[in-house]
C-alpha cells in the first residue's frame, strides 16, 4: 500500500500556496497529456523531513518536452528544451511569483556509466528506473501528482527507513566509483541534516573512489565547493571532507579551521561590499597561502579570472601589510584601490587590521570637491597635470591636511604657484 502524502502536499505551511497550486497546475496538465508525473528527490525528502521546500525536479513517465511545451503555451514563461534528454528547464512566469525558481522537467531515464567518473549514457526508462540511477536512497523517492494518484508515495529503494535512521546510503556499491561527487553530496546532506554516512557507504569512499575523484575536471569539482561555501554549516563539510582523505586525493591545501568561524560573515552594510559567500569561502581558504599555492589550486579548481585575481589580490595584500603598516591613509587608499573590495575585506577578517576597514568605509569614498571641470575653468589645460592635481587634492584630504573648500583653494593655489 503507497503511503498517502496529499495532505502534506496541501499543508501551507510546508508548501506556500504559489508553489503548491504551481504544482496542481503541473499535475492537471500531465494528466491530460495521460503521463504520470512525479516530484522527486529533494522535494521529497525536505517534506518528509518537515523542512522548507526548494526547487522541486518534476519526472515524467513519457516526454518531459511535451509537458513542458504544453506548459508554456498554458501559462507562459520561458522553456530551455534540451532534446537529446527529453528535458526541459521551465521558468514559469512572474504571476506564479516565485523568486525567479526555475522548474527541471526530466523524462524519467536509466543511466549507465561507459568507465568511471565518466558523464552517464542515458535512456527513456520508469520511474523506478529513473530513481535506481539516484545517488541516496533519501534522494530517491518520488511522490505522484496526475489526477487519482495525487500524493501516493514510491519509494522502492526504502528511503523513507533512512531519513527515519539519519543515514546516507548509497543504492548500490559502484556508487562513488560511477561518480565520485557523490561523495561530496554525501557530506553535504550527512552535515546539513545532522546525518550520517551509513558504514556500508562510508567504507566505498576508499583509495579506489578517491582515485576516480581524482579524474574529475576542475569544474566539476569547483562547483562541489561551490555549494559547499552556500551552506549555513560549510565549515563541518570541509572538515568531513577532510576527514575522508578527499583533500589529501586531491593534493588541495586544508582549510584553516582558525577561519571557520567567518565563513558566514557576510560585510555588514557600512562596508559597501557586496556580500558573495563563495568567493569569500575561496579567499579564506588561501588567505594564508603563497601566490605559487594558489596558482595551484587555481589552476587545479580551473577558476574563472574573477575568482582568480581574487585570490591572488589577497595573498598580494596580505604579503603588503607589514609594509603599509606606516603609511598614511592615502597611501593605504590608493593601494588598496587596485584590488577587489570582498578581499580586503576578508583581509580584514582574518587579520583585524584597521586600515582595512577605514578604507572600506570611509577613506575610498573620499574625493575632492574640486573637479576637471573647475580646473578648467581655473586656465588649467587639460592633460595628465589634471590627474595629478586632483590626486593630490585627495590625498590631502585622506591625510587630513585639508578639510574645507577654503583649505581646498589655498592648496590649490599653492600648486599653481
Ligand atoms: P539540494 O537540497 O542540495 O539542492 P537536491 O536533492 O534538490 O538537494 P539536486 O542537486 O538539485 O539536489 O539534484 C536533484 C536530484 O537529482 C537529487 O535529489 C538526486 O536524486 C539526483 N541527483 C543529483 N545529482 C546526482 C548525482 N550526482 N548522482 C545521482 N543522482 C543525483
Amino acid at each position: 500500500m503507497q503511503k498517502d502524502l496529499s495532505r502534506l502536499l496541501r499543508d501551507p505551511k510546508l508548501i506556500p500556496s504559489d508553489k503548491r497550486n504551481l504544482l496542481l497546475e503541473i499535475a492537471s496538465q500531465a494528466e491530460s497529456l495521460g503521463m504520470p508525473c512525479y516530484v522527486v528527490g529533494g522535494f521529497v525528502r525536505d517534506l518528509l523531513l518537515r523542512q522548507p521546500i526548494n526547487d522541486f525536479d518534476i519526472v515524467v513517465e513519457g516526454d518531459a518536452l511535451r509537458l513542458g511545451k504544453l506548459l508554456a503555451e498554458k501559462y507562459g514563461g520561458k522553456l530551455t528544451p534540451h532534446r537529446k534528454f527529453r528535458t526541459a528547464v521551465w521558468t514559469p512566469p512572474s504571476t506564479f511569483d516565485l523568486q525567479s525558481s526555475t522548474l527541471d522537467l526530466i523524462t524519467a531515464r536509466s543511466e549507465t556509466y561507459s568507465r568511471p567518473g565518466a558523464l552517464p549514457t542515458v535512456k527513456p526508462a520508469a520511474i523506478e528506473d529513473d530513481l535506481r540511477r539516484r545517488d541516496f536512497t533519501v534522494n530517491a523517492m518520488a511522490i505522484r501528482l496526475d489526477g487519482v494518484h495525487f500524493g501516493g508515495l514510491f519509494d522502492p529503494l526504502n528511503g523513507q527507513a533512512d531519513l527515519k535512521s539519519k543515514s546516507i546510503r548509497t543504492l548500490h556499491p559502484r556508487s562513488f566509483m560511477d561518480d565520485p561527487t557523490r561523495i561530496f553530496r554525501a557530506i553535504r546532506y550527512e552535515k546539513r541534516y545532522s546525518f550520517i554516512l551509513h558504514p556500508s557507504s562510508f567504507a566505498l569512499v576508499n583509495p579506489d573512489s578517491l582515485a576516480v575523484l581524482q579524474t574529475l575536471s576542475g569544474k566539476r569539482i569547483r562547483h562541489e565547493f561551490d555549494l559547499i561555501f552556500e551552506e549555513e554549516n560549510s565549515f563541518a563539510m570541509l572538515a568531513r571532507l577532510d576527514e575522508l582523505g578527499v583533500f589529501r586525493a586531491l593534493n588541495l591545501p586544508n582549510f584553516n579551521a582558525d577561519y571557520a568561524r567567518f565563513l558566514k560573515s557576510a560585510p555588514p552594510a557600512e562596508f559597501g561590499v557586496a556580500a558573495d559567500e563563495v568567493t569569500a569561502g575561496y579567499l579564506l581558504w588561501v588567505a594564508d597561502s603563497t601566490l605559487s599555492a594558489v596558482e595551484s589550486l587555481s589552476r587545479r579548481l580551473n577558476f574563472p579570472s574573477a575568482l582568480n585575481r581574487a585570490c591572488e589580490s589577497i595573498v598580494r595584500l596580505r604579503r603588503d601589510l607589514a609594509s603599509f603598516k606606516n603609511s598614511k591613509p592615502s597611501g593605504w587608499t590608493f593601494h588598496l584601490e587596485q584590488f577587489p573590495p570582498l578581499a580586503v575585506y576578508v583581509l580584514w577578517l582574518v587579520s583585524g587590521e584597521p586600515a582595512l576597514k577605514e578604507f572600506l568605509v570611509k577613506w575610498r569614498h573620499v574625493k575632492s570637491i574640486t573637479t576637471g571641470g573647475d580646473l578648467k575653468a581655473r586656465g588649467l589645460t587639460p592633460g595628465r597635470r589634471y590627474g595629478e592635481i586632483l590626486t593630490a587634492l585627495r590625498a590631502a584630504w585622506l591625510d587630513g591636511e585639508i578639510g574645507s573648500l577654503d583649505e581646498e583653494r589655498r592648496f590649490l593655489n599653492s600648486w599653481a604657484d
